[in-house]
């Protein structure tokens, strides 16, 4: 692996490391180059161009025109504006929403905040290969509904969801639809301009990017409350000051993204079908976790029958063997000890929701790294204490 020799960075989902020609991108403009792009003299004027450019970069990868482009602090303050910024007229919080059962916390949570506050949500169930059930969603649909949010590809298990067909039918209805794209952007094809979504959103750092810079699309002529108020930037939908040097960082990754898409995504799929064949052949018991092909191309995600409740210290064990994995997803170490909602939407038991390994592959990954995480795997796994749970010994093959 490219940036730490002793670390196999598996946990590109978590975050991936900034590739060294983003961190280029950006030096200028966190030291020479520290215009406030609102200023009108050439420091501000140049800080300007900076934004644009990478707002052009940005709305490239996605078919966008720039102006559809707000720039955010996240990921997950581009799902919070979609959501309370659809759900919100007036100033007043009201209507129905609808969002997958398998939404990232920034999504569920955000409805579950709006649901405190004037609004209602149903969850769109999924099937046992965590796809998010298309013939479902006339079902959950309500005639104040205002907005479905189904993301494009699932951050625990990697299954790629039809957010075509599920747009179609929301806005059929009269809804606006949002796909969290975060995931799936730069790794699969995604252009506003065949799949007409509505709201869209973006995170950096999830391809090779910066941290802490993410973005909206807002489709033209859709009407958004702020949830942040000020000095009007970012089309009024997102004031405060731009962070110039991770917007243009952003920016770059976006262009890289989409230049190496096509090439990357052949060679991610095949590391991942290595290292699928590999963890299925080598360790007894071992089953994918999620739609077997219809997947992120560098994601997979394992469980280990009879044994998934020990993935935390699988994954401590290999960590102490200089290779890093996740539990299904960093966002939930703090509720480790939780089963994942993904899972459990799955329609796993309890325990066995607590059980996967998740493995994501990103550009500075090789061959390499597969072979070493498939040496040590069954050792780890042959040291760790089976837990016996529900239909563990039959289910193999999920
Ligand atoms: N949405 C998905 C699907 C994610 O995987 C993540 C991060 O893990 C987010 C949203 C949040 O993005 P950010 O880390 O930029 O807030």
């Amino acid at each position: 692996m490219g940036a730490d020799l002793r670390v196999a960075y598996l946990d590109n989902a978590a975050t991936s490391p900034c590739d060294p020609r983003v961190v280029d991108a950006m030096l200028p403009w966190l030291c020479a180059e520290f215009g406030n792009p609102s200023s009108l003299h050439l420091a501000g004027r140049r800080a300007r161009a900076a934004v644009d450019q990478a707002r052009g970069q940005v709305a490239a990868l996605i078919g966008a025109e720039p102006d559809e482009i707000v720039f955010t602090a996240s990921g997950t303050e581009a799902d919070n504006l979609a959501l309370r910024g659809a759900a919100t007229r007036n100033g007043v919080v009201g209507g129905h929403l609808v969002a997958s059962a398998i939404e990232h916390p920034a999504v569920l949570e955000t409805c579950r905040a709006l649901a405190t506050s004037g609004a209602s949500w149903s969850a769109l169930p999924v099937d046992t290969d965590g796809i998010a059930c298309v013939a479902e969603l006339d079902g959950v649909l309500a005639s104040g509904t205002r907005v479905v949010s189904v993301m494009a590809a699932n951050n625990v298990v990697g299954t790629l969801q039809p957010i075509g067909a599920l747009a179609a039918r929301a806005q059929a209805a009269g809804a606006l639809f949002h796909t969290d794209a975060v995931q799936a952007a730069g790794k699969v094809p995604l252009d506003v301009r065949e799949t007409p979504v509505d709201l869209l959103s973006l995170s950096a750092h999830k391809l090779h990017g910066p941290k802490g810079i993410g973005a909206l699309y807002v489709r033209r002529g859709i009407g958004l409350e702020p949830i942040v108020h000020g000095g009007g930037q970012e089309g009024g939908l997102r004031s405060a000051t731009e962070n110039v040097a991770a917007i243009v960082g952003f920016g770059v990754a976006a262009e890289l993204a989409a230049a190496e898409r096509t090439a990357e995504a052949a060679r991610l799929v095949g590391l991942r079908e290595m290292l699928i064949d590999g963890v299925l052949a080598e360790v007894p018991g071992a089953y994918v976790v999620g739609d077997r092909f219809r997947r992120l191309p560098g994601h997979a995600c394992f469980g280990f029958a009879g044994y998934e409740g020990e993935a935390i210290r699988v994954l401590l064990d290999l960590d102490a063997r200089g290779i890093a994995v996740s539990s299904g997803s960093a966002c939930s170490a703090h509720h480790a000890a939780q089963p994942s909602h993904v899972l459990t939407a799955m329609g796993f038991d309890p325990i066995r929701a607590r059980g996967s390994l998740r493995v994501t592959l990103g550009r500075f990954n090789d061959a390499d790294d597969v072979v070493r995480l498939l040496e040590v795997l069954p050792q780890v796994l042959a040291g760790a204490r089976p837990i016996l749970t529900r239909g563990a010994a039959t289910e193999t093959t999920r």
